[in-house]
């Protein structure tokens, strides 16, 4: 889908400080963070959200969260995973994502 913002970044068309990359996976720092470590881990497919998503899809892009997470020193202290999926939640791109969030407390419930 051409429009879609992180498709372009998949595609190398748009710049994103890139984590890791793989067949199926790609992760990039998000550019408005909010924590001091946030960043997205998404399909190389166009996948529109979670609920469009099979088992592989989701053990991967979870396998790399945490693979990532890791690498920042997360496994430390803690970290949160959020996927966000469709208008309630507040999905904004629509291009299935994984935040990682950490380096900070975080309140639950959430808002
Ligand atoms: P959501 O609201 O769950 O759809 O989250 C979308 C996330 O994508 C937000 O945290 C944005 O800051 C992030 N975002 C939007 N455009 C870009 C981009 N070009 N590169 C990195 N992150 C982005």
């Amino acid at each position: 889908m051409s429009t879609c913002i992180f498709c372009e970044i998949v595609n190398k068309k748009k710049k994103a400080t890139i984590l890791h990359e793989d067949d199926q996976v790609v992760a990039f720092e998000d550019t408005r963070p909010q924590a001091p470590i946030h960043f997205l881990v998404i399909p190389r497919p166009h996948i529109e959200t979670v609920l469009d998503a099979d088992k592989e899809t989701l053990g991967n892009l979870l396998a790399i969260a945490v693979q990532e997470a890791k690498k920042k020193g997360l496994d430390s202290n803690g970290f949160r995973t959020v996927i966000n999926c469709k208008r309630y939640a507040g999905q904004s791109v629509n291009h299935l994502h994984v935040h990682v969030m950490g380096g900070r407390w975080f309140s639950w419930p959430p808002g």
